[in-house]
């Protein structure tokens, strides 16, 4: 369970960070291209070889994420780091290209909330303000450097563009904390289901429990019974085969009506406590109505099914149920062998009539089908 969810997670991972490094080959591959036709049209004031070592750097930073995806460091998705070395050398490399533009400058300005698009939903909201900070810094950092150097024409094509970028980068920040907000509420929101889902299991699983249990011996009811024993009969092979009893109480009804109801109660419990300590993990008992009981034992002998049931007769025989003064408790057992393309009703059945022969035979005994037919 926990390996698979780990490929799982592993796989929808890689998917995630393959997706993530093609946008942003995409993108830098574009702005490249732009770059290279704003360079054509004599848009730069920097000298080619600047340009040329910007588009070098592009292509060496996309290498240098590509190797780290590659080593497989880094990755796990609520680590945020990659994403924000992504987002930093994406505005340097923005704050480089706007440096060398003349007129071109304001219309690539878009490239900085690009950049920082990338970091919306990954980056927490203060490091996300640090990023958009750092922008605003360099952007103004390149444009008092050119006032202040007499490089700017257009003092107050200069200013509207700084302005223009601080309102952006503001909006791009009270959106990225929404965003943030709105993931904290749905996170919340599924963690709360989630415990709703798990009630709702442990609900099912009860319910599942109590109706496949009998409630006054604790024991499982008939219904789930037929439900185990029809399953147990379906692992049958050539080789192997289930032994089946019905058990009926003795006199069960003079107990009740010498003791109470109250009385016979308990002594239906006392059988039920007997039956479990005297069997197996793997056997199967029920309450099969009234006073009666079934018993399936997989995989068994005649011999050894037979020993089974004497023990639970003479266990009960000497049990005392809780305040209960009853003597010479007693039960009768009708037993059966279970074979493989046999039926279970034909098998109860069976068992069924190897039990009226243990009432005829003067009750507190174990009969056998198979004595029957040797009789
Ligand atoms: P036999 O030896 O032939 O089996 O006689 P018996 O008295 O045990 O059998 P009978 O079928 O005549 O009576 C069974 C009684 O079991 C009748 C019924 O009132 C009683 N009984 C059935 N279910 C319960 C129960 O849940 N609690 C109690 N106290 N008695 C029950
Ligand atoms: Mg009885
Ligand atoms: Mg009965």
């Amino acid at each position: 369970m926990t390996s698979s969810n780990h490929t799982f997670n592993k796989k929808t991972l890689q998917r995630l960070l393959i997706k993530r490094f093609g946008m942003a080959v995409a993108t830098y591959l574009t702005t490249s291209t732009i770059v290279l036709v704003a360079y054509w049209c004599d848009l730069f004031s920097a000298p080619g070889g600047a340009v040329m070592l910007l588009l070098a750097a592009t292509v060496f930073s996309q290498l240098a994420f590509l190797g780290v995806f590659a080593s497989g460091r880094n990755l796990t998705f609520d680590d945020p780091s990659l994403t924000k070395a992504q987002v930093l050398v994406a505005l340097a490399l923005t704050t480089a290209l706007v440096a060398m533009l003349d007129q071109a400058r304001g219309s690539l300005l878009v490239l900085y909330p690009m950049s920082m698009l990338f970091g919306l939903f990954q980056l927490r909201t203060w490091v996300f303000f640090r990023c958009a900070c750092l922008a605003f810094v360099g952007f103004l950092a390149v444009n008092l450097y050119e006032i202040q150097a007499g490089i700017t024409r257009d003092l107050g094509l200069a200013l509207l563009q700084i302005c223009v970028l601080g309102l952006v980068l503001a909006w791009l920040n009270l959106f990225a904390w929404y965003m943030q907000q709105m993931r904290q509420r749905m996170r919340k929101r599924r963690f709360a289901l989630q415990a709703h889902q798990e009630t709702l299991r442990g609900m099912m699983r009860q319910l599942e429990d109590m109706v496949a249990t009998d409630e006054l011996t604790g024991l499982c009811n008939r219904r789930h019974f037929l439900r185990m024993a029809a399953q147990a009969l379906e692992s049958l092979t050539p080789t192997r085969q289930h032994g089946l009893a019905l058990i009926d109480l003795d006199y069960f009804k003079s107990i009740n009506d010498r003791y109470g109801h109250a009385a016979g109660d308990r002594v239906l419990q006392a059988f039920a406590s007997v039956a479990s300590g005297c069997l197996r993990d793997g056997d199967m008992i029920a309450r099969y109505g009234g006073e009666e009981f079934v018993l399936l034992i997989p995989d068994t002998e005649a011999e050894a099914f037979q020993a089974c049931c004497e023990r639970l007769r003479v266990a009960f025989s000497e049990c005392k149920p809780v305040n209960v003064k009853v003597s010479n408790l007693s039960l009768s057992v009708g037993m059966t062998l279970v074979t493989l393309h046999d039926n279970l009703d034909e098998a109860l059945h069976r068992a069924d009539q190897a039990l009226y022969h243990a009432k005829r035979s003067g009750r507190n005994c174990c009969a056998a089908t198979w004595d029957l037919v040797d009789a």
